[in-house]
């Protein structure tokens, strides 16, 4: 279903608030996220700047993609990527904070406009939700303790305690090993820590993720092994048919160009971007 929040419907149509009342009235909205709500019950607010509002949901407990400073504020490379889209798009960039496996549900009912949560385009999701093109490369990685030298590739997985994180990519790899006893966490640390606490005998997560928390010292006596297990490509979600779609595909083709992505990425990868992404969500399936 195509959602028209009535901001949009204003800056397009040109009609003002009874016209945007009148469509409301028609059912022609379905029940929007509050930001959208009151930024354009007041006509001011859905003249000022842009005039939209994206309620953008996401799981920070992600880093380095997304999670939250000492001060509860968002930080990471999604919050930044998306934010650099809101501005270039000419839209404000609200978070909201939602568990992983809720964001797509969120999409469905309307209440967040997007989702930026280094969510991995796949066949299956992308029958629920559209992706923007792909803006990160990962892959899976296996994580042991530093002192295991059993565990060396996936093959070594089998019968093995393993640890994911709820609805990821890599839940759905563990359940194709044989004999795994699976236990699943709200959060990627989660599953980390369960391994560092010697409760299971391997992790299959983001690599980035992964690396981070071991190099950041987050977490420690946990090695990677192996090699990734899968070419996974990030895309923003947003609800089926949304018209916001070509906004964020514009915005983060120009951000890509001009150099802000890459200036990103270098904030929290310290280094280039390597290679080039797929301009299409197809050629990320
Ligand atoms: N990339 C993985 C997925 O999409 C994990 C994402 C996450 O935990 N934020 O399933």
């Amino acid at each position: 279903m195509i959602k028209i929040t009535r901001a949009r419907f204003l800056k397009h149509s040109a009609l003002g608030f009874g016209a945007a009342l009148l469509l409301a009235a028609c059912g022609g909205e379905e029940p929007a996220a509050t930001s959208d709500d009151s930024a354009a019950s007041d006509p001011a607010t859905a003249e000022t700047a842009s005039g939209d509002t994206w309620t953008v949901g996401t799981e920070p407990a992600f880093p380095p993609f997304e999670s939250q400073d000492a001060d509860g504020e968002l930080e990471g490379f999604d919050i930044d990527i998306m934010r650099a889209i809101g501005e270039q798009a000419g839209a404000e960039v609200e978070f909201s904070s939602l568990p992983f496996d809720g964001l797509i549900p969120a999409l469905q009912n309307g209440s967040v406009d997007a989702a930026i949560s280094a969510m991995t385009i796949t066949e299956e999701r992308a029958q629920t939700v559209d992706f923007s093109r792909p803006y990160f490369k990962a892959g899976l990685a296996i994580a042991v303790e530093e002192e295991n030298t059993e565990i060396q590739s996936f093959e070594d997985l089998q019968n093995k305690r393993i640890a994911v994180q709820l609805g990821t990519t890599g839940a759905e790899e563990a359940t194709k090993i044989e004999g795994a006893e699976i236990s699943q966490f709200d959060s990627a640390p989660l599953a980390l820590q369960e391994l560092a606490n010697g409760n299971v005998d391997a992790v299959i997560n983001d690599a980035p993720v992964t690396l981070d928390a071991i190099n950041s010292g987050n977490i420690s006596g946990l090695k990677v092994v192996g090699e990734l297990l899968t070419e996974e490509y990030y895309g923003i979600a947003l609800p089926q048919g949304s018209e916001n779609v070509e906004a964020v595909n514009a915005a983060l083709g120009e951000i890509i160009e001009n150099g802000t992505y890459a200036e990103i990425y270098q904030k929290w990868f310290g280094s280039e971007p390597s290679g080039e992404l797929p301009e299409s969500v197809d050629a990320a399936l």
